[in-house]
C-alpha cells in the first residue's frame, strides 16, 4: 500500500470495510469512486471513466457532485447494489494533514427511506433470518421507512422461506455468513434480491425494549440480527421503529407464491403492471398508507370469520352512508404519509414542509373520527376508540410553522411570527431596515428631481442607489458615493445606506440560524409523538381501505358475502372482477358456481377461448375477496372459509415465468397435493398438457383421482381431454360442466356460459380462424381433422376406463360432432381430387434430373407444377 498517497490509503482502509458496497468517497464537492468500484460504477452509470495519478500507477476513478449524488445512488440501489457515503468529517480548513472521512450510511435496497428510491404506495422490507438446529427458520422483517417490525417462525423448509420472502416482496434478505450457500443459491434463482450477511444476532442496547413484549427466544435472536445490521448501516436515531410483532402464518389464507402470480393478486404476469390485477379493481384508497395496507390484506386474507365479518359490515354500513363517506373520502385525501412521516423525523431528515402536511393531516382527524362514529357501525368505533387525534401536536404546528415554508431548513422562513419573541424582535430589525430603505428611494427622487432613481440589492455590493447615465448630471456634488459603473448607469451608496444594510444582514443571519434552532426543537417535540402518529395512521389505513371497498362494491354492484360451515359455494350470477371491468358494461357473461359435499370438484370442457380459465379463476378471486371483507362480483354469494387456495397452469401457459417445463408443473402440482386439505381450493387448469396425449391424460386422471378420493379439497379442473369427462361415472362427487358455444353461419360463437354437462367439440380450428390464421391453413386443417376423424382412432393406450366408455360413447359423439363439422359428399369428391393432384406434383418433383434441364425447361415445369395446386 506503501506506494499509494495518504488520502489513497485512507480510501483503501474504509473500502476494506464495505466490500460488498460502492464506496462513495466525499473529495469536495464531488464523491469518488475508486479501482474497482470506479470501472463498475462509470459502466451503471454511464459516467466518465478517468484516473488519478502518473501513467503507470494510474487508479481509475470516477464521481458525481455531491449534489446530484441521489439520482445515481437511486440507480445503484434500483439495480440491487449497496452504496456506503463516506463523508468529510472534519474541516478541511482546521485537518492537519488528510481530512478525517468516515461512512456515515450504508444506503442499501432494503433500507432506503426516502426519495425516488421508495415507492409511494409499497413497503420497503428488509428480512433478518435465522436457521436453527430443529429445522425451524426464525423470520423477522422491517419495513425501516414506517418503523414496522414482524417476526413468525416458519418450520418446514427453505421453499416455505423463499415465498415467505417473495410475498413480502422483500428487497434484502440478511443471514448469518454460515448460511448453506446450496440455499441463498436457490434464493437468487428463485428471486432477484440483495443479500446481506450479519453474524451478529444479540439484540442492540438501545433497541431492547422492542423487543418487550416477545417471549420466544429465536424470534428475539432473529430480530436481533435484523436490528444489529441496521444500527451497523445507518448509524443514526430509530426512535421510529415500532415494537416487534409476533404473526403466524396460521391466520392467513394461504396463496402461495404461484397461485398468487397466476391469480394476478397484485401485479399482472407478463406485464409485471398493476393495471389488470385485482389490486388494480379494488384499490380505492386515497392515502398512500391505505394503499400499502391494503397490498397487504390483499396479500393474506384472513381465516377468522368474526373478523371478516367485521369488515364487511363495515363495508355495508358505509355503502348505505353515502354522504357520510364521500365526506370521509375528502377527509382522507388531506391526510399525508403519517406513517412515513415518523421515520423521517426520527431518521431526521423531515423539513418544515413535511410538518406542515402532518398539520393539515392532524387537522382533518378530528373530522374523520367523528364521521365514523356517526354512522354507528360496531367495528368502526372499535377502530377509532383509544386513537390519540395528537391534539397539543396540531396546535403546537399551527402555532409555529408558516403555511407554505420552503424546502430548505437553513434559510428561514418557516416559522411564524409571534411564535418566538427573539426571533420576532430580528424581524422587526430586518423589516424596519426594509422599510426606511424603501422609503429612501421616495425621498431621493423629492431630493434630487431625478425620478427613475432606483434603490436595489445585489450579492456582491448589497443596497445601491442606481441613477442613469443620463441624469447623473442633475445630482448634487457629493451626496453619494460611487460603487460601480454600469454602461448607462452608476451605482453608489451613503454611509447610511450601508449602516442599515448591515442591520438587516445581521438580522437575517440571526433569522436564519434562529429559525434553525426552533425548527429542530419542534423536529423534537415531534418525536414524542411517534408512536400515537404510527397508531393513528395504521387506523387511517384500516378506514381508507374499508371506504375504498365500499365504493368498489357499489359502484360495480358487488353484494356482501356469507360464510357457510357447510363448506357449501353457491354463486350466483358470478363476474370476475378483471374481465369484467376490462370489457364494456353489460358484455360480461355473468356464470353460476354450485358445489356442495356432492360436487366437490367440477370438471371444466369448452371450446379454447371460451372461458375456462376465466371461470376458474373468478372463484378464487370472488374468495380471496370474500376472505378480506369486500364484497364480490355476484348477486348472491355463499361460500366457504378456504385456508388455501392453489392455482396451477398447464406449462404451455406458463411462458411467462420462463419456466414452461413440465418438471415445474408437476412440482407444483405436487405441493398442491401435499398441502391441500378438505378447507382447500383448487384450481388445475389444463394439467398435463405439457407432455404427449395420453401421458399427460393418464396424469391428469390420476391427479383428479387422487384429489377426489384422498384430499376432497373443492376442486375446478378444465381440461381440452374431453375424454376425461366419463370420469363423471366413476367418482361419485365429481360433475361435468362445459361452458357452451353454437356455430352461426359456420362460425363459432362463445356464450361463456357455465353449464352442466360435457361439451362436445374443440372448436380450435374456430379459435384459428378467429385469429385470422390464413384461409389457406383454416381450408387444410379443416382437411386433416376431417381425415383424421374418420380415421379409426387407435386407442389401445388409453387408460383402461377411458377407452371403454370411450368406446361406449363414441356412437354418441360422433353424431355431435356432426352438427360442426358436417361434410357432404361433394366436398369428400374434391377432397379426393386434390389429394390426386397433390401426389402428381410430388412424384414429377421427386422425377426431376435438375442438373440435365436448362432454365428455360425449368421455369415451364415450374409454371405447370403451380398451375396444378394453385387453383384448389
Ligand atoms: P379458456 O380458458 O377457455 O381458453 P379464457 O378463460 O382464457 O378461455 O377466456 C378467453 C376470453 O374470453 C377472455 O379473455 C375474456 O375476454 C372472454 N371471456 C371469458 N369469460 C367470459 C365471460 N363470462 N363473459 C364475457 N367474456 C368472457
Amino acid at each position: 500500500m506503501a506506494q499509494y498517497t495518504p488520502m489513497i490509503q485512507q480510501y483503501l482502509e474504509i473500502k476494506a470495510q464495505y466490500k460488498d458496497a460502492f464506496l462513495f468517497f466525499r473529495l469536495g464537492d464531488f464523491y469518488e469512486l475508486f479501482f474497482e468500484d470506479a470501472k463498475k460504477a462509470s459502466q451503471e452509470l454511464e459516467i466518465t471513466l478517468t484516473g488519478r495519478g502518473q501513467d503507470k500507477e494510474r487508479i481509475p476513478m470516477c464521481g458525481v457532485p455531491y449534489h446530484s449524488a441521489e439520482q445515481y445512488i437511486t440507480q445503484l440501489i434500483q439495480k440491487g447494489y449497496k452504496v456506503a457515503i463516506c463523508e468529510q468529517v472534519e474541516d478541511p480548513k482546521q485537518a492537519k494533514g488528510v481530512v478525517k472521512r468516515e461512512v456515515v450510511q450504508l444506503i442499501t435496497p432494503g433500507t432506503v427511506m426516502e426519495g425516488k428510491m421508495l415507492q409511494e404506495k409499497e413497503n420497503n422490507y428488509l428480512v433478518a433470518i435465522t436457521p436453527f438446529d430443529d429445522h425451524t427458520y426464525g423470520f423477522a422483517f422491517n419495513d425501516l421507512s414506517t418503523g414496522e417490525n414482524k417476526a413468525t417462525l416458519l418450520s418446514g423448509n427453505w421453499e416455505d422461506v423463499m415465498y415467505e420472502i417473495a410475498t413480502l416482496g422483500a428487497k434484502e434478505v440478511i443471514v448469518p455468513s454460515w448460511v448453506p450457500a446450496e440455499n441463498m443459491e436457490r434464493l437468487q434463482q428463485f428471486l432477484t434480491i440483495t443479500i446481506s450477511y450479519e453474524d451478529q444476532d444479540e439484540l442492540p442496547e438501545s433497541l431492547q425494549s422492542l423487543c418487550a413484549k416477545v417471549e420466544q427466544s429465536k424470534l428475539i435472536q432473529t430480530f436481533g440480527r435484523l436490528a444489529a445490521y441496521l444500527v451497523r448501516t445507518q448509524k443514526r436515531s430509530l426512535e421510529h421503529l415500532q415494537p416487534l410483532q409476533y404473526y403466524s402464518l396460521d391466520e392467513y389464507m394461504k396463496i402461495d407464491l404461484h397461485s398468487r402470480r397466476n391469480l394476478e393478486l397484485v401485479e399482472t404476469l407478463r406485464e409485471k403492471s398493476k393495471k389488470g390485477s385485482l389490486l388494480w379493481v379494488v384499490d380505492q384508497t386515497v392515502t398512500a398508507m391505505g394503499a400499502r395496507l391494503l397490498k397487504r390484506w390483499l396479500e393474506r386474507p384472513l381465516l377468522a370469520k368474526a373478523a371478516i365479518e367485521n369488515r364487511l359490515s363495515m363495508v355495508e354500513t358505509l355503502i348505505k352512508y353515502f354522504f357520510e363517506r364521500e365526506e370521509l373520502r375528502e377527509k382522507l385525501k388531506e391526510v399525508y404519509d403519517l406513517e412515513r412521516l415518523a421515520g423521517k423525523v426520527a431518521f431526521g431528515n423531515v423539513n418544515a414542509r413535511d410538518l406542515t402536511q402532518l398539520k393539515r393531516s392532524l387537522q382533518q382527524v378530528p373530522a374523520i373520527l367523528s364521521l365514523v362514529d356517526g354512522i354507528g357501525n360496531p367495528y368502526g368505533k372499535y377502530l377509532i376508540e383509544n386513537v390519540d387525534q395528537c391534539h397539543e401536536l396540531k396546535e403546537l404546528l399551527e402555532k409555529s410553522l408558516q403555511e407554505e415554508p420552503p424546502l430548505s431548513v437553513k434559510e428561514g422562513g418557516m416559522i411564524r411570527d409571534g411564535y418566538n419573541p427573539t426571533l420576532d424582535q430580528y424581524r422587526d430589525a430586518s423589516r424596519n431596515g426594509k422599510s426606511w430603505i424603501a422609503a429612501l428611494e421616495q425621498q431621493e427622487r423629492q431630493v434630487t428631481g431625478i425620478k427613475s432613481l432606483k434603490v436595489g440589492y445585489n450579492k456582491v455590493f448589497g443596497y445601491y442607489i442606481e441613477v442613469t447615465r443620463a441624469n447623473i448630471a442633475n445630482l448634487p456634488e457629493g451626496r453619494y458615493e460611487r460603487k460601480q459603473t454600469l454602461s448607462n448607469a452608476e451605482r453608489y451608496i451613503t454611509p447610511e445606506l450601508k449602516e442599515k444594510e448591515a442591520l438587516i444582514l445581521e438580522a437575517e443571519e440571526k433569522i436564519e440560524e434562529l429559525e434553525y434552532q426552533i425548527f429542530m426543537d419542534l423536529r423534537e417535540q415531534v418525536k414524542e409523538y411517534i408512536p400515537k402518529l404510527q397508531k393513528l395512521a395504521k387506523t387511517i389505513s384500516e378506514l381508507d381501505i374499508i371506504q375504498g371497498f365500499a365504493v368498489v362494491s357499489e359502484d360495480r354492484d358487488y353484494s356482501r358475502p356469507v360464510f357457510s360451515d357447510e363448506r357449501e359455494i353457491a354463486i350466483v350470477d358470478g363476474r370476475h372482477p378483471v374481465v369484467e371491468k376490462v370489457l364494456n358494461s353489460g358484455e360480461y357473461v355473468p356464470n353460476d358456481v354450485f358445489m356442495n359435499h356432492e360436487r366437490e370438484a367440477l370438471l371444466i370442457t369448452g371450446p379454447n377461448m371460451a372461458g375456462k380459465s376465466t371461470y376458474m379463476r373468478q372463484l378464487a378471486l370472488i374468495s380471496v375477496m370474500a376472505q378480506m371483507g369486500c364484497f364480490v362480483p355476484a348477486s348472491r354469494a355463499t361460500l366457504p372459509i378456504f385456508d388455501q387456495v392453489f392455482t396451477r397452469i398447464g406449462a404451455a401457459d406458463d411462458l411467462a415465468s420462463g419456466q414452461s417445463t413440465f418438471m415445474v408443473e408437476m412440482l407444483e402440482t405436487r405441493n398442491a397435493i401435499a398441502k391441500a386439505t378438505q378447507d382447500s381450493l383448487i384450481l388445475l387448469d389444463e394439467i398435463g398438457r405439457g407432455t404427449s396425449t395420453y401421458d399427460g391424460m393418464a396424469l391428469a386422471q390420476a391427479i383428479i383421482e387422487y384429489i377426489h378420493n384422498e384430499i376432497g379439497a373443492k376442486t375446478l379442473f378444465s381440461t381440452h381431454y374431453h375424454e376425461l369427462t366419463v370420469l363423471e361415472y366413476e367418482l361419485s362427487r365429481l360433475k361435468n360442466v362445459h361452458v357452451s358455444a353454437i356455430e352461426e353461419d359456420g362460425k363459432v360463437v362463445f356464450l361463456h356460459k357455465v353449464i352442466d354437462g360435457q361439451a362436445d367439440q374443440s372448436y380450435g380450428i374456430y379459435v384459428a380462424e378467429l385469429a385470422d390464421l390464413p384461409e389457406s391453413v383454416i381450408t387444410r386443417a379443416r382437411e386433416i381433422l376431417y381425415s383424421l376423424e374418420h380415421q379409426s382412432i387407435s386407442i389401445e393406450n388409453k387408460p383402461n376406463s377411458i377407452k371403454e366408455d370411450h368406446l361406449a360413447n363414441e356412437q354418441d359423439t360422433d353424431n355431435q360432432q356432426l352438427t360442426l363439422f358436417q361434410v357432404d359428399e361433394s366436398i369428400e369428391k374434391q377432397l379426393a381430387q386434390k389429394n390426386d393432384k397433390d401426389k402428381a406434383v410430388i412424384s414429377k418433383l421427386k422425377s426431376l434430373d435438375i442438373l440435365n434441364i436448362t432454365p428455360i425447361e425449368a421455369i415451364t415445369i415450374l409454371n405447370d407444377l403451380q398451375k396444378k395446386v394453385k387453383h384448389r
